[in-house]
């Protein structure tokens, strides 16, 4: 079982609830945009990288391999698996079978696992509930690879995020080096090929840009303030309307 709960004052959620699908590969800023729109909006986020590296941690914390997709697969069918997503002050916590792993998850080693978990249909089927449940209560940001093509195809605006997997390395790099942490930039470039590759050559929900996504390419050091620009600028091209804070 999976949940998602969320109370939000709306006064406009129960006529049509907006959403803004933001699709593209890892270390894009998908988060850090998806994040500073929904200020700017007053809309929730959901990064739903968290639920896939949710179901990875489990996986992982109980001895399976990202790969033993039946033993996996017997773990939702026994309803070994709960997630709840809540939001403390506007920030997004997740919750396996009660536990907060908010910070756990983003570990390095459960990345791959949230990639290698991502690939199993049932899975995704899994979390579809969820995704699907957020988006219908509240106006809303969602981040992920199939948010534009599986699970808000009627999205208000959907944007593909996207920069060269060299660049995306080097975003990388710098920020765990400033956080003081040893790392080889050649070993995250590898990561990010390896995780791009697969999350994007997958049968179920591969990573691919909407054909009504806007593309938005990042790869020349647009600063993450001009990248909030230009969506803001796409968002208020699509929805006149919208009121921006
Ligand atoms: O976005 P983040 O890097 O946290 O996601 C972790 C992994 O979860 C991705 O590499 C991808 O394989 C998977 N994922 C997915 N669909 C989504 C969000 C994430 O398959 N909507």
């Amino acid at each position: 079982m999976s949940a998602f709960s969320h109370d939000s004052h709306d006064k406009y959620k129960k006529i049509s609830p907006v959403s803004i699908a933001i699709d593209g590969p890892s270390g894009a800023g998908k988060s850090s945009l998806a994040k500073n729109l929904a200020k700017k909006l007053g809309f929730l986020y959901l990064d739903t990288g968290a639920l896939y590296r949710t179901v990875g941690l489990y996986v992982f914390e109980a001895g399976i391999g990202g790969y033993e997709t039946e033993k996996i697969e017997a773990c939702i069918d026994s309803k070994n698996i709960k997630i709840d997503v809540f939001y403390k002050n506007g920030e997004q916590k997740v919750f396996l079978n009660d536990r907060d792993v908010s910070e756990k998850i983003r570990e390095n080693n459960i990345s791959k696992y949230a990639s290698d978990v991502s690939k199993i249909p049932k899975v995704r089927e899994f979390l579809l509930k969820t995704q699907k449940e957020a988006a219908e209560k509240n106006n809303i940001i969602m981040d992920g690879r199939d948010i534009g093509t599986v699970i808000l195809p009627n999205a208000s605006v959907k944007i593909f995020l996207t920069s060269s997997s060299d660049e995306r390395a080097r975003r990388r790099y710098e920020e765990l080096t400033g956080k003081g942490k040893d790392v080889d930039y050649n070993a995250i470039l590898k990561e990010i090929n390896e995780r791009d590759l697969q999350d994007s050559s997958r049968d179920a929900a591969p990573l691919k840009p909407a054909q009504d996504a806007f593309i938005l390419d990042n790869s020349d050091c647009i600063s993450p303030v001009d990248t909030l620009n230009k969506a803001l600028n796409i968002i208020k091209e699509r929805l006149p309307d919208v009121c921006i804070r």
